[in-house]
């Protein structure tokens, strides 16, 4: 589904962020990129989505080159959720929700029913929150719309940059789950970055350990462990 293949990025003031990176994402497989700060985590992800350009190296999506796609259509087929989830502090929750669907053109009606659908989905009662504006809901009920937005045109592929770090342990553990049980019927193709190697362990199907620029080790979380 997502195939890195030898890809570097050096940024212009000859910072080498990711050095020959090949791994591949296999559709509707969870898995997390995690290591310290600064070793290439957020690059790697924001080169599938074209924030990025690699610097050498490319990158498939199904197959094809994603250097020769439209940006816009590109990210139509990539939800984005990042830690500080930027909601519009003056529209509702229900159309920060669809503001991907009314951005690509769904009439209000139908968009406003897909963000209803998606807030009950990630355990926001949309009559009780769908009126309610950003200011009025927690830290872990705004990333939860973060989650809902991301997913409302109905991406393939979710790329997800520390998307409960901001939130206390209690909440972002439960959040965790709460992104399980969605992850297990939406099946998405999740690239989750976290420095948080708990997190890495409980929410991947696989987990990539960065160290600096690099992929260490990809391997299941048992493996990781060192489970025999
Ligand atoms: P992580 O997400 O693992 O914290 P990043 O991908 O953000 O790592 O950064 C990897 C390396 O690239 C770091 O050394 C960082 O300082 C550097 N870096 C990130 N963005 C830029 C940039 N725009 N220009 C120069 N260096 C950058
Ligand atoms: P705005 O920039 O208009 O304030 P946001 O950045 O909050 O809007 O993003 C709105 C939606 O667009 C998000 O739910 C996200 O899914 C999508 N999005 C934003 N940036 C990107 C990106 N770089 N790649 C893919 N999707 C993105």
């Amino acid at each position: 589904m997502i195939r890195f293949e030898q890809v570097s990025k050096v940024y212009p003031d000859g910072t080498t962020a990711v050095d020959d990176l090949s791994f591949e994402v296999a559709e509707g497989e969870l898995v997390t990129l995690v290591g310290p700060s600064g070793c290439g985590k957020t690059t790697t992800m924001m080169m599938v989505n074209r924030l990025i350009q690699p610097s050498s190296g490319r990158i498939l999506m199904d197959g094809e080159d994603i250097a020769g796609a439209d940006p816009v259509e590109l990210r139509r087929r990539i939800g984005y959720v990042i830690q500080q989830v930027g909601l519009f502090p003056h529209r509702t929750i229900l159309d920060n929700t669809a503001t991907v669907p009314l951005l690509t053109g769904w009439k209000k009606d139908r968009a406003r029913a897909r963000a209803a659908e998606l807030l009950d989905l990630v355990g926001l009662d949309p009559k009780v929150y769908g009126p309610r504006y950003p200011a009025q809901l927690s830290g872990g009920q705004r990333q939860r719309v973060g989650v809902a937005r991301a997913l409302a045109a109905d991406p393939p592929v979710l790329l997800m940059d520390e998307p409960f770090g901001a939130v206390d342990p209690v909440a972002r553990e439960r959040l965790q789950d709460e992104f399980l049980t969605l992850q297990s019927t939406v099946r998405k193709t999740v690239l989750l970055v976290t420095h948080d190697i708990e997190e890495a362990v409980r929410m991947g199907d696989r987990i990539a350990v960065y160290g600096q620029g690099r992929i260490e080790q990809f391997d299941s979380p048992a493996a990781v462990l060192g489970a025999p």
